[in-house]
């Protein structure tokens, strides 16, 4: 009965703080966050500005600006947050993740983790990637809509982690990269995406959608970790491929295509999707087609390094271990020359072949395969934003974006391992890796 009775009260209360002269309401700087930072990283021009001040409120950014000039200056009543000793740069960005997987889900021991274990995995799996500096991650693929699960939790306030746009089931053909393999034909395992046909999967877009997918991922080429199945060779076909993208752009969706093949890569751009994962035999006409429209690669490299040192603990099967062992270090070659050509890329990891919270592993590989530091970072932050539409909110701290920030020790444009040590991330704000805990 309590709060019952405390509710005329609230009520009054609320009534007479929209009552009160602007005297009364406080110092104008309640509710405003007030930011120091060292240097900040402009991530748009590569320069690093000195002794910034970022002023937030309710969670965005108001104001950026030399805290040396009499504008923007720390409001009477402003919590300061003071990292004048750092770098600090804009959220991350991973548009590859699969938060609800984990090395161990991939073989045959994935087969024991039930769905609502798979949601509680994905739940430990956003505070380690947030604290890692990624606040913002697209999520492709995962079992029984749990990363919307996921997305909405994060989104509600119950689980700490990374704004994410989820995808829900991938989309694939029977038998293929999407679909589950593992099991004979009596047990009659299937992926909740698996669909085959025009109608089919149109449908199946529909069905992603109405269950809250922020986009579509399809498996448009066979993969690595899934047993028996050819990662050169092209499942949908181009019919089944243009009938996703045009219903997914129909209904506001942006589709993402796993593609490790020359041939499934081709079509899949030419079908119309937004970005291609992996890219691994990317030939020299994908990457003219891709550069033509503005299609992105999402590279997913260190994985592979990962992988191949440690896949006794994953529990894959030979078949995946033979396709690791060929595929990884050849797509290294291929996605290297489409660096150099000025293909569209923004960040992604494929993070659940390596343990969460090693996403940042990724930026070293990029440069070691030509990109500069700068455009890695750049590939994390704007061109991540770019591929999923959020650059109006993420990517960069500018007015009316998200405050979503991370601080490094020294120069990662320099050393981009640096990235690797984040030592304060703020989401939306609020500090959710404290400075102090890392000392
Ligand atoms: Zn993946």
């Amino acid at each position: 009965m309590k709060p019952l009775k405390l509710l005329p009260l609230v009520f009054l209360m609320a009534l007479a703080a929209t009552a009160l002269p602007a005297w009364a309401q406080g110092p104008p700087g309640a509710g405003v966050v007030a930011v120091k930072a060292g240097r900040l990283l402009d991530v748009r021009s590569g320069n690093y500005l000195n002794d910034q001040l970022i002023l937030i409120e309710a969670g965005k950014v108001r104001e950026v600006g030399s805290s040396r000039n009499v504008q923007p200056h720390v409001p009477a009543g402003a919590k300061v947050i003071d990292l004048s000793r750092y770098t600090v740069l804009p959220g991350l960005i991973d548009a590859h993740t699969h938060l609800t997987y984990n090395p161990d889900s991939l073989g045959y021991r994935g087969l024991g983790i039930s769905i609502p274990r798979e949601a509680l995995i994905g739940a430990h799996n956003a505070r380690v990637t947030l604290e890692a500096g990624f606040t913002t991650v697209r999520n492709v693929n995962a079992g029984g809509y749990t990363d919307i699960a996921l997305r909405d939790a994060i989104n509600a306030g119950d689980v700490p982690g990374p704004r994410i746009l989820a995808s829900g089931p991938a989309l694939g053909i029977t038998g293929g990269h999407c679909d589950e393999d593992l099991l004979a034909p009596q047990y009659h395992a299937f992926s909740l995406g698996a669909a085959d046909g025009v109608p089919a999967v149109m449908a199946k877009v529909r069905e992603d959608i109405k269950y809250g997918a922020d986009l579509i991922k399809i498996c448009a080429t066979g993969g690595v970790l899934s047993q028996g199945d050819n990662p050169e060779s092209e499942q949908y076909s181009p019919e089944e491929m243009r009938a996703i993208v045009q219903e997914a752009h129909r209904l506001g969706r942006k589709v993402a295509a796993h593609a490790h093949g020359t041939v499934g890569i081709r079509d899949a751009v030419l079908a119309g999707v937004d970005s291609i994962e992996h890219g691994s035999f990317i030939d020299e006409e994908g990457i003219q087609l891709m550069k033509e429209r503005g299609t992105y690669l999402v590279p997913t490299l260190y994985l592979g390094d990962w992988l191949l040192e440690n896949y006794q603990k994953m529990g894959i099967t030979d078949n995946m271990l033979a396709k690791a062992r060929y595929v990884l270090p050849e797509a290294r070659k291929h996605v290297a020359r489409a660096f150099q050509e000025g293909v569209k890329v923004a960040f992604g990891t494929d993070a659940a072949v390596y343990p969460h919270g090693l996403n940042a592993h990724e930026f070293a590989v990029m440069v070691k395969l030509g990109m500069t530091p700068l455009a890695t970072v750049q590939a994390a932050t704007l061109n991540g934003a770019d591929l999923l539409g959020w650059s109006d909110r993420v990517g960069s701290l500018e007015p009316g974006h998200f405050a979503d920030l991370i601080a490094v020790e020294g120069d990662p444009l320099q050393d981009v391992t640096i990235l690797q040590n984040v030592k304060v991330v703020m989401k939306g704000g609020e500090v959710v890796k404290e400075a102090s805990v890392t000392k």
